[in-house]
């Protein structure tokens, strides 16, 4: 039999994988869109044409409201909502974040969400909220891994089981519960109770929560954002290694009149324009989005929220296809200054990143001054002891006249530094950077190339400095090396 989950393809901690179901296996990253059983403003079935591939409802809801309760005993999860693809079921968590109690066991709503055929099964777990006190989140904690490892020996057939990592904004307890739960075996591991974070564009918090949760994890394992559902932060949560997202989003949004994009969200009342060419946008006009009656508008914008939300996902995978996630989560993150710092905080990961970023891939364009701290510069920064030089080196930006007089000759290129001319076409060194790298960029390179220095005392260098260069570091430079400044190269002249 193979694996629960299969990973197919990798960029960063990215990755394209494979969840089998009971009902259908799922290529991931993939956003469930949320059904409430009770309302639907776009049906279940209708999904798949958005490019749905599981969904995700809450059993408590089910279970509370006698109709549906009987229908889903009698019919099954998947005839209640007539949908033959994987359906995963959340236990009323959520509930009992906001109402404070639910009028149900653990033990009653995992058999619940067992006898009516759920694909993956959530316990009764406590989402702790961000900012609690560390006791309380201690306490909490003690209590979900209780019902977690009370779930995990009443579930054990062919459904799939959950085992949310909970620890509110605690880095160790989130690290603790999540190497706890590793060894377990749960089948998908949700990261809860961090909608709060997202509301309120806390994605530093968030950033450091999921790595943190991700460290104490299985590489192997799939993860679920929970309540993650909006398009802008996916490029940012796959690059961290979430793999599931779920989406209320779309329709919460749209009852609002919001206008879901990559960028942003939009007030549809302040549209002139649609941005997008879905069928939804392509058909009608902002005008006329407008003017609908509420209930009409509700559901157009509904639709557009879904395939602006599947779009996003297509791209990413495409990106993690091509070795590119970095560069999309890069001009995501300029969506918003807190995502922004959101990219600045994934790069202070940037030396567990690099244990899970592939050594080779296509390219590496240089997108801005974060693009400095990616994990292949900072891979390529310890392995300086790998060169060992002697003799006259000569460290150069490209072929100048004399070079083969040198023993040794380098190349430097921000942000990596100085490394051997014949690795210029090797990833990472044929990265496409700009011709004036900005302070980052030289800092790293400048530091690095200092550092080569140092592991080198035997050999005499020769540094070719554009004079366009300007950072404090050359002075550094030029205590340790002769310093030559090359004049910008001249256009030919008529
Ligand atoms: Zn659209």
């Amino acid at each position: 039999m193979s694996a629960i989950f299969e990973i197919l393809d990798k960029d960063a901690g990215g990755r394209i994988g494979r969840l089998r179901t009971p009902h259908g296996t799922v290529e991931t990253p993939t956003v469930m869109p949320v059904i409430n059983p009770n309302i639907q403003l776009i049906s279940p079935k209708e999904m798949k044409s958005f490019g749905a591939e599981i969904l995700i409802t809450n059993s408590y809801i089910i279970y509370r409201k006698e109709e549906l309760r009987s229908v889903a005993l009698e019919k099954g999860l998947h005839g209640l909502l007539d949908f033959d693809g994987p359906i995963m079921t959340d236990s009323g968590s959520f509930q009992l974040s906001v109402y404070g109690s639910v009028e149900v066991t653990n033990e009653e709503i995992l058999e619940f969400q067992q006898k009516i055929g759920s694909d993956i099964i959530v316990p009764l777990d406590i989402p702790t909220p961000p900012d609690v006190h560390y006791k309380r989140a201690e306490e909490e904690l003690g209590i979900t891994v209780e019902r977690l490892e009370a779930a995990r020996k009443l579930i054990q057939g062919e459904q799939l089981l959950a085992g949310p990592v909970q620890g509110s904004t605690h880095l160790e307890l989130r690290e603790k519960a999540a190497s706890h739960l590793k060894d377990l075996n749960f089948e998908v591991y949700p990261l809860g109770a961090v909608v709060p974070l997202m509301e309120s564009y806390r994605y530093t918090e968030l950033v450091d929560i999921i790595a943190a949760s991700k460290k104490g994890l299985s590489p192997a394992s799939p993860v679920h954002l929970f309540g993650a559902g909006h398009p802008m932060m996916f490029a940012l949560a796959v690059a961290l290694g979430c793999d599931l997202f779920d989406s209320a989003a779309y329709a919460l949004y749209a009852k609002d009149g919001r206008y879901i994009t990559v960028n942003g969200t939009y007030h549809v009342e302040k549209l002139n324009y649609l941005p997008c060419s879905c069928p939804i946008c392509s058909k009608y006009t902002a005008e006329e989005l407008k003017k609908a009656d509420n209930s009409k508008r509700e559901e157009l914008l509904g639709k557009h929220n879904l395939y602006a939300t599947f779009a996003e996902i297509r791209l990413i995978k495409q990106c993690i296809k091509d070795g590119k996630l970095l560069e999309l989560v890069e001009q995501r993150c300029r969506a918003h200054p807190r995502l922004l710092d959101g990219l600045k905080k994934l790069y202070t990961h940037s030396s567990w990143l690099e244990q899970l970023d592939p050594a080779t891939k296509g390219t590496y364009f240089y997108c801005g001054p974060e693009s400095a701290s990616r994990p292949e510069v900072l891979r390529f920064g310890k392995r300086l002891d790998r060169f060992s030089l002697e003799g006259s080196v000569l460290i150069r930006p490209g072929p100048i006249k004399g070079e083969n007089d040198y023993d040794q000759l380098l190349t430097f290129k921000a942000p990596f530094g100085a490394f051997p001319v014949a690795m210029e076409e090797v990833y990472p060194f044929n990265a496409e950077v700009p011709k004036f790298p900005d302070y980052e960029a030289l800092s790293t390179a400048l530091s690095n190339t200092l550092k080569l220095m140092d592991l080198n005392p035997q050999a005499e260098f020769t540094f070719v400095c554009e004079k366009e260069f300007k950072h404090p570091l050359i002075e550094k430079i030029s205590n340790r090396a002769k310093l030559v400044y090359r004049e910008p190269e001249k256009k030919n002249e008529k």
